[in-house]
């Protein structure tokens, strides 16, 4: 059976102070029964201190981005040894605002998953494609090269360590979700695409997330479709009652 997982990626969102009074907020109310994964993902510098506040929860604190090499002179960086070792064992990569921003492209990605299964992390990989390539219906071969150039060097077993989050750049922060109908034949696509590469075993296993102005009132719906494994929550996981009533509509 696959993992359900919704995970809060909280950007540059949350002093230190904040971040302690949302964790301690979810703590409080999330079901601690759910089998639903919950993962939070603050900025570096409150890592340590989420890690801390998390023990003994069943709540899982991620980064959100590393660099690829495992250390020296790259200014302002952080590896995944240093993640590693205060506790961070699970780390977003390609988003689409590193994609835009900080121009990651696919080659970059392959490089930092492979330094983050190196050492043993879970990578929660985002692919998507932007509006221009929808309208002009291209959308399928956009994210097939996402994918293939950044995960299909990877072997089987690797993708044991792989969480994927479909994140259209069109729904993100834009209030406009992907309806659950075109969020599914994304999934469905991408299930099938590792399918013909890996196997049935490696596609049904792997969870794929749909990232993109999910909130409370949209989540049950794209969440019930049959690829959807949950979610990849920003704007609504840096509110605790908001990132619950998404956690709970699984
Ligand atoms: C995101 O940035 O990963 C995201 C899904 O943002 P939002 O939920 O705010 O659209």
């Amino acid at each position: 059976m696959r993992t359900k997982i919704v995970a809060g990626n909280w950007k540059m969102n949350k002093t230190q102070t904040e971040t302690v009074t949302l964790l301690n907020d979810i703590i409080l109310n999330y079901n601690k029964n759910s089998a639903t994964k919950l993962i939070v993902a603050p900025p570096f510098v409150n890592l340590s201190k989420a890690v801390e506040i998390c023990n003994n929860t069943n709540i899982i604190v991620a980064a959100q981005n590393m660099h690829q090499a495992e250390g020296g002179a790259f200014t302002g960086e952080i590896s995944a040894n240093m993640l590693v070792n205060i506790g961070i064992n699970y780390v977003i990569l390609g988003h689409s605002e590193r994609r835009m921003y900080f121009k990651e492209n696919d080659a970059l990605l392959a490089n930092k998953v492979d330094t983050a299964l190196k050492h043993n992390m879970m990578v929660i990989f985002c692919f998507g494609e932007e509006l221009k390539d929808r309208l002009e219906n291209n959308h399928f071969n956009i994210i097939e090269y996402q994918l293939r150039d950044a995960l299909f060097h990877l072997d089987k077993n690797q993708w044991k360590n792989i969480i994927l989050a479909y994140e259209p750049v069109w729904a993100i922060g834009t209030g406009e979700t992907a309806t659950p109908e075109q969020a599914q034949e994304v999934h469905h696509f991408v299930r099938n695409l590792i399918d013909q590469v890996y196997g049935f075993e490696t596609s049904d296993n792997v969870s794929i997330l749909y990232g993109g102005s999910v909130k409370p009132d949209n989540a049950k719906q794209i969440f019930s479709k049959q690829d959807v494994d949950g979610g990849l929550i920003g704007g609504a996981s840096l509110n605790a009652n908001e990132f619950l009533s998404i956690a709970n509509s699984i």
